[in-house]
């Protein structure tokens, strides 16, 4: 991955290390990107080991039988293990490791066939014992550890062999050492760029999911921003008019009736000019706290309309109960007890109108008109008066 800041070069890293709490995404993401390609190759080795039948058959034709039961014998036991180690533990380390385990086996193997055979093309052969360091070490994608670890092992079973097969002998050993090794270095850096690579994706995939995350959360502040009021941080007019819409439609669908309240505080021009605009917008949101606090949860979503005018949508049909509620609020926002000194009636607290109507009022054909109809009731309320709640009744 690229470690930089906004605005910087990104720094490129050779070495790409996984935090330890970013271990178990890793082994998933390895079992997820890599875990066919592990699979294959095993089959591919497996395939590679028991076509070497054919090579046996031909240098050391006096083990030719016994390599064929050894080559049978070791893949019954390989397809067993990668049944198990593949479909029924899926450890990513395992899956890794599998085939440099096999290889590690089917070296010793292979060299057992070797010292028993009399033929003189063995000190030839042995060479081809390369493929199995070269196969464990290009089929890793998870572990260099792991692979380091196997190629050490298989490096010390072939260069011990060799001296076994040589009687102890030094130069046979040391003139295969030097054809040895620069294959073992190679295919060691190869394995080493294949694991890092699978490591830098991983984190490079990583940082790009961090990104969408952080632009999902963002939309999300975004979108609900623009549906609260940033006064009262009840639903906005923008909100308001889509749950409207919304709650229509689910009507339509499922016959289920609602109500609308709209509430206006009553006196509020007064109250703003005497006590100011910033006590009257503490007022603003104690009564929206207070409209939302009065309602149980669920019962009905409030939103502010414009100035100090609300709006609640409830699942209510029936008009008493809605008359009911109404009047509970109506109370509920008295009961605040929010002095107004400065109004023309009799009163010295704040309080609101209300005009309240079902979608079941027959002059409400489509969401809009339960608005209007709404605000012809709450013209209503203060036509008589102020403080009360005008419902719609058939
Ligand atoms: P009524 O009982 O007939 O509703 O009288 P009213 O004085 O409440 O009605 P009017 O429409 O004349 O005045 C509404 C006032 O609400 C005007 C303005 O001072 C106040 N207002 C509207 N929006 C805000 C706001 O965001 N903050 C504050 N502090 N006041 C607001
Ligand atoms: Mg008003
Ligand atoms: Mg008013």
């Amino acid at each position: 991955m690229s470690a930089s800041t906004p605005g910087q070069t990104p720094i490129k890293r050779t070495r790409h290390v996984i935090p330890a709490p970013l271990q178990p995404a890793y082994q998933r993401y390895v079992v997820e990107q890599h875990g066919r390609f592990l699979l294959a190759i095993n089959f591919i080795a497996m395939f590679a080991y028991d076509l070497y039948v054919f090579a046996d058959a031909l240098l050391i034709a006096d083990m030719a039988m016994e390599s064929l039961l050894l080559r049978g014998i070791l893949s019954l036991i390989g397809l067993c293990n990668i049944y198990v180690v593949f479909w029924r533990y899926r450890n990513v380390l395992l899956m890794d490791m599998l085939m440099p385990i096999h290889d590690i086996i089917s070296t010793i193997a292979w060299f057992e066939l070797l010292k028993r055979s009399q033929s003189p093309d063995v000190p030839t052969f042995v060479y081809a014992s390369v493929v199995f360091v070269i196969l464990a070490n290009l089929g890793a994608r998870y572990s260099f550890r792991g692979i380091l670890a196997c190629s050490c092992a298989i490096s010390t079973i072939i260069l011990y062999n060799l001296w076994l097969l040589h009687d102890g002998q030094g130069k046979p050993v040391l003139v295969f050492s030097i054809a040895y090794l620069p294959v073992l270095l190679f295919s060691l850096f190869i394995s080493w760029t294949n694991i890092n690579e699978v490591r830098r994706a991983f984190l490079d995939d990583q940082e790009k999911q961090r990104q969408r995350d952080e632009l999902a959360a963002l939309n999300q502040r975004l979108s609900e921003q623009a549906r609260t009021d940033a006064l009262t941080s009840v639903g906005n007019r923008r909100a308001f008019d889509r749950a409207l819409d919304e709650h229509w439609q689910q009507m339509q669908r499922n016959g289920r009736p609602f109500s609308l309240l709209l509430l206006d505080i009553d006196f509020f021009k007064p109250f703003n000019d005497h006590y100011g605009h910033q006590v009257g917008d503490q007022s603003l949101c104690a009564v929206a706290h207070g409209i939302s606090a009065s309602l149980r949860h669920g019962q009905g979503e409030v939103f502010r309309y414009g100035g100090e005018e609300f709006v609640v949508l409830l699942q209510i049909a029936d008009a008493e109960e809605l008359r009911a509620l109404a009047e509970r609020l109506r109370e509920h926002i008295a009961d605040l007890a929010i002095e107004h000194l400065h109004r023309p009636d009799s009163l010295n607290h704040l309080t609101i109108s209300i005009g309240a109507s079902t979608t079941q009022a027959t002059r409400v054909q489509q969401a809009q008109d339960l608005f209007a109809h709404c605000d012809n009731l709450l013209y209503e309320a203060k036509q008589q008066g102020r403080n009360r709640v005008c419902a719609h009744v058939e």
